[in-house]
């Protein structure tokens, strides 16, 4: 939380210091008065508790809509691989936690706090390791950019997101939590959101010595699916839009990676798992 302040406080301080050593004119006036709304509408303001205790709320919620998956071979190989994301990560301050999500639906998705939730059906349909290290990575990538607590403040205001959240009565914590899941846009993200995630998933997978490749693997993976059961990915495209622009950013970042001997593809462990799972 507090990097986001510094670097926004640090972020206004060198606007104003190259306006003031340079000429100021007008117009340069306007544009810094630009850069600082779009800097404000930016800005998350909620601190980590308030953020866990949202998700933490979801968790309840959502643990009675859903069935967990609890074969433990499974679920510690996907908590072991996204916790060493997690380590190598731009928000490593925070403790994430990882479900798996018993249902043949292909998604994965993120809430504020830290939760992350992986179907069955993705670790089904996804090949390798590098490919599931991928997704994961680019859910974690929600999480560091914040994007639904973005959201939320977007469409509740600070004040009324901070008194729900923060009153002792939880009841209201959870109506909220319902009207959210009702309007059916938690998991909706813009395409900025999904770039910024797949460019932290890109990086952190590189990071932890695992190949980046995955993401266009994961891509073409997602294709076929579409060609033979396109049924099965209606939350994952309606909820992580995949545009062509998305494909073909991943390529230019991945060229532009330093090469690194030994970028792992695939595991024994990955491969334990989908046989586990057939
Ligand atoms: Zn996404």
């Amino acid at each position: 939380m507090k990097s986001i302040y510094y670097s926004i406080i640090s972020g206004f301080l060198a606007l104003f210091l190259t306006f003031n050593l340079g000429c100021f004119s007008l117009n340069t006036a306007r544009q810094l008065g630009n850069t600082i709304l779009e800097e404000i509408s930016d800005v998350n303001i909620f601190t980590d508790e308030e953020e866990l205790r949202l998700g933490k709320a979801f968790d309840e919620q959502h643990a009675r809509e859903v069935k967990f998956y609890t074969d433990t071979v499974v679920t510690n190989y996907i908590k072991d691989l996204g916790q060493n994301l997690v380590r190598h990560s731009k928000r490593n301050d925070i403790r994430y936690t990882f479900k798996v999500v018993d249902t043949n639906d292909i998604n994965a998705y993120a809430v504020p706090g830290g939760f992350i939730y992986v179907n069955l059906g993705l670790i089904r349909a996804v090949h390798t390791e590098s490919e599931l290290a991928f997704v994961l990575a680019h859910e974690i990538g929600h999480i560091v950019g914040q994007h639904t607590m973005k959201r939320l403040t977007q469409v509740y205001g600070v004040e009324i997101l901070k008194q729900i959240i923060l009153d002792e009565d939880s009841s209201k914590l959870s109506k909220l939590i319902t009207d959210i899941l009702a309007a059916g846009w938690l998991f909706k993200y813009s395409r900025d959101n999904e770039r910024e995630s797949d460019f932290y998933g890109v990086q952190n997978v590189y990071d932890i010595g695992i190949s980046p490749e995955g993401s266009i693997r994961f891509f073409e993976t997602l294709k076929q699916v579409h060609r033979r059961e396109p049924s099965t990915l209606e939350k994952l495209i309606s909820t992580h839009p995949v545009h062509s622009e998305r494909i073909s950013n991943v390529r230019n970042q991945i060229k532009g990676l330093p090469p690194k001997f030994g970028l792992q593809v695939d595991s024994s462990r990955f491969q334990q798992v989908k046989r586990r799972i057939r």
